[in-house]
């Protein structure tokens, strides 16, 4: 493993491409301001060229989290647009109580919302098949979660998605990569939904119907629906953890709070609709070596607000926590014991990085070095 020479971004991040100088994709790419009105001209002829029967300009996806308030404020106070939102919701039992009343603050903005919420005995059993054979949990949830807006478009003849980050230069996330740096058609080639396919469900779940809402839309379903996806920080300037969780705050959006002893999330402003992300996140960092501190610190260092030597020390700190309540609860959500939780992530963790004492994992990497 080697880490990039600007940032802490790592060479075992999926898909992520490194140049001849050392740098990662989003730090070799990386510009700090540029001129909004070229690019909000470019992107108001891409909405235009698809006008719709609908009277929305355009579908955005949302958690009611940071990022999709500030998206949803973003479309409305600087481009004058009035999108549709669609929340793929968490089930009972699962979501939290600060993502409900998140989500409940965008409709008191203003916007119009479409919920959608799937079986929770189909949900449990494919997040714990999902666990069980790819130790990542959220692979069927992203499934559900990237799919449903697409499908909400196709329903409604909406041909505009917003969508906010682009995963290759936020993270290096290289299988996105579309003709321009806001075109977003390829989003569903990400690591983990890797085209849309959900023929890998059917071991967990034997009827298909109950799959439908997991399945992206083929090539032709999008392309006979004429839908284009639009990158939104592109337009949007300091596309960061901060920034986002600021503007997010300053229109009544709400935050958990940092806890500094068993969440990687030291600001405590992300993944708040529900808490076992968490988990997943240690599962990540065992299996590549990087946690959710990481992913924060790496846009710091870019915008310059963090030097990499602070960033090294917050990552030692931050990258490897994790609370054993919550897997606890996230054991007994899936149905397995915690012992069995313990023996699925160290299979799923790189020998290379780390080593083990009974369920604790000891770092065999140097932060900012590599192996
Ligand atoms: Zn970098």
């Amino acid at each position: 493993m080697r880490y990039c020479k600007r940032c802490l971004n790592v060479s075992t991040r999926p898909n992520i491409k490194f140049d001849i100088e050392g740098l990662c994709y989003p730090c070799s790419v990386f510009v700090e301001s540029f001129d909004f009105r070229k690019r909000a001209e470019k992107i108001i002829q891409v909405v235009k060229s698809k006008e719709s029967r609908s009277h929305y300009d355009g579908i955005l996806g949302v958690s009611g989290g940071k990022d999709s308030t500030r998206q949803a404020i973003f479309l409305k106070e600087k481009l004058g647009l009035n999108p549709l939102l669609v929340s793929l919701n968490y089930p009972p039992g699962q979501i939290s109580n600060i993502g409900i009343r998140n989500l409940d603050n965008l409709v008191k903005l203003g916007f119009d919302c479409v919920n959608i919420s799937l079986g929770p005995t189909t949900w449990a059993d494919l997040m714990r098949f999902s666990f069980l054979n790819y130790g990542n949990w959220a692979k069927s949830t992203e499934h559900a979660l990237f799919a449903s807006v697409p499908k909400v478009a196709l329903a409604k003849g909406i041909k505009i998605i917003w969508w906010g980050e682009n995963p290759a230069i936020l993270d290096g996330e290289m299988a996105v990569s579309g003709s321009e740096p806001w075109d977003g058609n390829r989003l569903k080639y990400n690591n983990t939904v890797s085209g849309g396919n959900v023929s890998w469900m059917n071991s967990a779940v034997k009827d298909y119907r109950k799959l439908k809402f997991y399945q992206y839309p083929t090539d032709g379903e999008i392309s006979k629906g004429d839908i284009q996806i639009i990158f939104m920080d592109y337009l949007m300037q300091d596309f960061s953890y901060r920034t986002n969780s600021m503007v997010a705050a300053a229109h009544g959006f709400e935050s958990r709070g940092p806890d500094l002893v068993n969440d990687g999330d030291f600001y405590g402003t992300s993944m708040l609709d529900e808490d076992f992300i968490n988990v997943n996140m240690l599962l990540r960092y065992l299996k590549f070596g990087f946690g959710r501190a990481s992913d924060i610190v790496n846009v710091e260092i870019r915008s310059g607000r963090l030097s990499r030597e602070e960033g090294i020390r917050i990552v030692e700190k931050y990258d490897h926590v994790y609370d054993d309540k919550l897997i606890e609860e996230f054991s007994s959500f899936i149905g397995i014991s915690v012992t069995e939780f313990w023996s699925v992530a160290k299979s799923f963790a790189n020998p290379d990085l780390f080593t083990w004492d009974k369920h604790r994992f000891k770092r065999k990497f140097q932060i900012g070095i590599g192996t």
